[in-house]
């Protein structure tokens, strides 16, 4: 029975999704996250935040050797797991120079609704080196944001083996340290119907246990789906916010999904409140919390195959 109600839900909510295109429709159901399984495997979680935060990557800037070196693990990611790769190249004028950068594309066809995509964003750029530090130079950017790419690859690994519904496009952008060229670069030249964007930027570590999700304010349905969440069923602590209301910070234009939101895309991005080793060399390895992370990216890959689930019927 239950399953008649929700799919009569599906057939309306379908029906709302051709007629107004840039929003999204969800099923407002509380949703059935399944802790228990873990869908990620914590050491190669652990294994690629290590290797893309380590010195010899030197905060992996864009135009670097080093960015390239990070750009080609993430490549050889994909080919190894059999996921097809399409290098986006762009330049863009900053500082009166033009940088050349490439982003980092692999598609998964949707099994019923290829045309929708859901598009997963982390950038894996960083800032680099600054000589004028005198001990340690190098910006690792473990959790910024080299635990967004991490959770990235193993996300596209889980859904190349977990066909989803609606097509998904992993994106790893370049240059977000520098104004969020990345997306602002893929958002201009996409042609795809996408959906929702999914946008992953610090997340492994906070002293709270806590994770926010910015964007809900924008889309209701997306807002009540996670306040139906029973709290007790996840192991971190999922607070909605830092999108305008709430007398925090607006994390709305912070990161890759701004351009996503000026389109008119729905969005969500999944971030930590800043720490003291935001954007400076200590943002390192030894400092994430392993535990915290892996259920973090556990849960939003969760999050992902649920609201699959549920959009576009
Ligand atoms: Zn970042």
């Amino acid at each position: 029975m239950k399953t008649q109600i929700i799919s009569t839900l599906i057939l309306l909510i379908s029906t709302t999704l051709l007629s107004q295109q840039n929003s999204l429709e969800l099923n407002p159901l509380p949703s059935s996250i399944e802790y228990a399984a873990q869908t990620i495997q914590k050491p190669q979680l652990i294994e690629k935040i290590k290797y893309l935060s380590s010195d010899q990557l030197k905060g992996r800037k864009t135009g670097t050797a080093e960015n390239k070196k990070a750009r080609n693990y993430i490549v050889d990611f994909f080919i190894e797991k059999d996921l097809d790769v399409t290098l986006q190249p762009f330049q863009f004028e900053r500082d009166n120079k033009t940088h050349k950068a490439v982003n980092i594309i692999t598609i998964i066809e949707g099994t019923e609704n290829p045309e929708n995509f859901i598009a997963v964003t982390a950038h894996f750029d960083h800032v680099g080196i600054d000589k004028s530090v005198e001990r340690d130079s190098i910006y690792n950017g473990a959790d910024d944001n080299a635990s967004g790419t991490s959770a990235l690859l193993l996300m596209a690994k889980y859904f190349k083996l977990n066909p989803p519904k609606n097509s998904f496009i992993f994106i790893a952008l370049d240059a977000e340290e520098m104004g969020l060229q990345g997306a602002k670069y893929f958002v201009e030249s996409n042609k795809r119907n996408i959906v929702l964007n999914i946008n992953m930027d610090m997340i492994s570590r906070n002293k709270n246990n806590e994770i926010y999700i910015c964007g809900t304010r924008f889309t209701p349905s997306l807002k009540s789906y996670f306040e139906a969440i029973p709290v007790e069923s996840i192991p971190i602590k999922v607070s909605l916010g830092h999108d305008g209301l709430d007398g925090k910070d607006s994390w709305v234009n912070s990161s890759d999904h701004a351009p996503f939101h000026k389109s008119g895309i729905p969005f969500l991005y999944f971030g930590v409140e800043d720490h003291p080793d935001y954007h400076k060399p200590t943002d390192e390895f030894s400092r994430i919390d392993p535990d915290f992370y892996f259920n973090v990216v556990n849960f939003i890959t969760h999050t992902l195959a649920d609201i699959d689930s549920k959009i576009g019927y």
